[in-house]
């Protein structure tokens, strides 16, 4: 028997629209000894069963992991989940010859709340942002193997950064898994065609930003004969796009001198001759500074999340204004932004009326051509809306 959380009177109707979240404030009073990460049942006021999920101090106590209290959380549970998620990548047609980089589960999107699993040809690279998902992580480990079955060449655990300090788990990096073949030297994986260098030990989040690789087909189907500056590039994932769409100049700028390194190793490996690539190791709001965006023909903005809390929104806001305007303001007529922001705090009208302040304040004719979002394989349920996060735009400056 689970212990069981008995939440106040009405407190269960987010979870009967199934919501997977219950705060802090909807429970009438936690069960003595239960530690963070804890199963727990959860039930009405009256004792009516809602499901289980699992403890986390903060403002969100529970994420749901079933609303069925019938359904037991075990090995069989861990593995139907992420056969659904892999069958839902499947059949968006992700796993291709020339496509083995894709998002296997983004949380709640996936009904598996704190967990994040990219896969990168064959190597599963984890994220856990809650407690119990580290308790888990064995047991998900092993479900992950029977699930992708041979094509599994080893598990990476990437969770340092992501679970809450406060929880002081002890975790470390590291592989939970690999198959004795394994050569962890170089791994690649390719997207849309294109060869990418992960570097899921050393480099951001799990290594390499999926996210994008919609948004950067689009930048690829414009880039021909462009002059292309690509802002915040990271691993240059947007450089080496616009280099394919026949970009006549790319320019990746990113503060991290390791980013650079890779984003130019990535443009190796697609393009080995090429004299279009240059990178550029430097602040962004320092390198927009006197009107550098005059010599482009699209920019590119995929800044990190300015607000990773809702306390910091309105800061963040006019930071999205700042370096929109900083952008804007000099581009040549005819010219594209791409803008976007992963800040899941900031919503799709906020940013869209942070950057509608930086144009005004330029005076310059604007237009939106696009608007820009997560791929499929980062879905969002409907009944968690919080779920979506990235938010873009495509404008044509006059
Ligand atoms: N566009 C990338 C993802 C960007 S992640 C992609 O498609 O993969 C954000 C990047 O911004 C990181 O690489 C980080 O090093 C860089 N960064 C953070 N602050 C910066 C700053 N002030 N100037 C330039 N780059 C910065």
């Amino acid at each position: 028997m689970l212990p069981a959380i008995v939440l106040k009177h009405k407190k269960e109707e987010s979870l009967l629209r199934l919501h997977p979240w219950v705060f802090s404030g909807a429970i009438k009073a936690l069960p003595h000894g239960l530690q963070e990460g804890d199963l727990v049942a959860v039930l009405a006021n009256d004792g009516t069963p809602l499901g289980t999920g699992y403890y986390q101090i903060g403002s969100i106590a529970v994420r749901m992991l079933s609303f069925n209290e019938a359904e037991t959380i075990d090995h069989d549970f861990w593995r139907t989940r992420l056969k659904a998620a892999l069958a839902l990548r499947e059949s968006l047609g992700l796993q291709r010859v020339d496509n083995s980089a894709f998002r296997l589960v983004h949380g709640e999107g996936d009904r598996l709340p704190g967990l994040v699993i990219d896969c990168f040809d064959g190597v599963a690279v984890m994220q856990a942002h809650t407690v119990a998902m580290h308790r888990m992580r064995h047991e998900l480990a092993e479900a992950l193997a029977d699930v992708l079955g041979d094509s599994l060449k080893a598990v990476f655990y990437k969770s340092e950064g992501t679970l809450p300090y406060k929880a002081n788990t002890g975790a470390k990096d590291g592989y939970l898994y690999q198959c004795p073949e394994f050569d962890d030297t170089n791994v690649t994986a390719t997207e849309n065609g294109l060869r990418f260098r992960i570097d899921y030990a050393e480099g951001q989040k799990t290594g390499f930003f999926i996210d994008q690789r919609d948004n950067r087909a689009l930048l690829r189907r414009y880039a021909n004969g462009k002059r292309v500056l690509n802002l915040f590039g990271y691993t240059g994932g947007f450089s080496v796009y616009a280099l394919q769409g026949g970009a006549r100049l790319v320019h990746t700028v990113d503060s991290s001198a390791r980013a650079i390194a890779l984003a130019e190793e990535n443009v190796g490996l697609n393009f080995p001759d090429t004299d279009r690539h240059e990178g550029i190791e430097a602040d962004a709001f320092r390198f927009l500074q006197g009107g550098r965006t005059a010599e482009y023909d699209i920019v590119v903005l995929d800044p990190p999340a300015f607000a990773k809390h809702r306390d910091v929104l309105r800061q963040a806001l006019r930071g999205y204004t700042r370096l929109n305007e900083a952008a804007l303001r000099h581009m040549p007529a005819g010219s594209l932004l791409f803008t976007f922001s992963c800040s899941q705090a900031v919503s799709r009208e906020q940013f869209r009326l942070a950057v509608f302040t930086a144009a005004a304040r330029t005076g310059r004719h604007v237009r939106i051509l696009h608007q820009l979002t997560q791929p499929a394989d980062h879905p969002v349920s409907i009944y968690h809306p919080e779920g979506e996060y990235l938010k873009g735009l495509v404008l044509h400056v006059e």
